[in-house]
């Protein structure tokens, strides 16, 4: 028997489900892609500078804390390795807040050439994924999970994996298949990156083949799935086989700055996650929000597509909001406490 079964794998150790109370299923605390000293993508992960713990006990610290005023024990930080924080800097600002936090292993995905940092092919994709066998990938996230990142006492809880579009790269290949065998080797979830409507079905049938139970994956950025009627059906079928989906980044937007991120806007979000509660299938879904701080845009900050606050904006502005456009309060419950108490532990 598993020794971790039932529990959840924080970054302050293993805790019951029911201490997580509401939970954010994928954000990112500390997503730092860019390095401005050497004008390249970050390769090798290092300790946590000074400078950048002042600034994460600056800006994300106290929303981090605030995030307890709304019953919402945990987040998930979805940054995989060489982007993720320093496991120590993780467990300072969990013990600090009280908030509790699952760290990712795994790996991201290979962005378009061109895209964001990608100026060239060898920054398309951290470089020991192209390097490494699926084997040696598989380990290494296996390690992180059961012994520990970095010599640390802190364990990974989760194993991001990621791809864009609905054919996966070679390299993207190569880390859903190691990420499935990690999954075998621990039992904890896979929550992906899957923003594109075809690569959910990519996705799962390949983890599916490596022999993952589905119902230990959660298929992310899927709003724009759900909110189309053809593409919400797909995503049923795959729910009903065991799949989970998790909409993210549903920002209200200061009409001043987006005015087409209001009501209107989600409107077919929130009829798309009625469709899947009267199928039946409810109970497969989970809500994130992509929220924090990041490099993306080259200075470490709060993430360009977000809408402030960090993470409570979830509780200050979209449920409220999803409620009034007619989520009911059992469907919030379901989707932001007692799915994500049911995915997070060890199985
Ligand atoms: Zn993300």
């Amino acid at each position: 028997m598993n020794r971790d079964a039932g529990k959840v794998i924080t970054v302050r150790g293993l805790i019951e489900p029911t201490a997580l109370g509401k939970v954010l299923m994928h954000e990112h605390v500390h997503a730092d892609v860019f390095d401005p000293a050497t004008n390249m993508p970050i390769e090798t992960e290092e300790p946590t500078r000074p400078q950048r713990r002042e600034f994460l006990l600056r800006e994300a610290l106290p929303w981090l804390t605030k995030l307890n005023d709304f019953g919402c024990h945990a987040l998930v930080e979805a940054s995989p390795p060489p982007t993720r924080a320093w496991p120590t800097m993780l467990q300072e600002l969990s013990q600090r807040s009280g908030t509790h936090l699952i760290q990712s292993t795994g790996f991201y995905r290979e962005v378009e050439l061109g895209h964001y940092w990608a100026t060239k092919p060898e920054y398309q994709i951290w470089p020991y994924v192209r390097r490494a066998s699926v084997e040696e990938l598989a380990d290494f996230c296996t390690r992180e999970i059961l012994e520990g990142i970095h010599g640390t006492d802190v364990r990974a809880g989760v194993i991001k994996l990621a791809a864009s579009a609905p054919t996966m790269t070679e390299a993207e290949d190569k880390a859903f298949r190691a990420g499935a065998r990690a999954q075998l080797a621990t039992g904890v979830h896979i929550t992906t990156h899957c923003t594109s409507r075809g690569a959910e079905s990519s996705q799962l049938k390949l983890l599916e083949i490596e022999g993952v139970d589905l119902r230990r994956v959660v298929i992310g950025h899927s709003a724009w799935h759900l909110i189309d009627r053809v593409w919400c059906a797909i995503c049923l079928d795959w729910m009903k086989r065991g799949a989970n989906f998790m909409p993210t980044n549903l920002f209200f937007f200061d009409p001043a700055e987006r005015a087409n991120h209001d009501r209107r806007y989600w409107q077919p979000l929130v009829d798309g996650i009625h469709r899947v509660f009267d199928a039946g299938h409810g109970d497969k879904l989970v809500l994130g929000l992509d929220s924090g701080f990041g490099s993306e845009e080259k200075t470490f900050k709060f993430l360009g597509f977000n809408a402030p606050p960090p993470w409570c904006h979830m509780f200050t502005h979209t449920l409220p909001n999803f409620r009034a456009m007619g989520l009911s309060a059992d469907q919030e419950n379901a989707m932001i406490r007692i799915n994500p108490q049911r995915i997070l532990p060890v199985c």
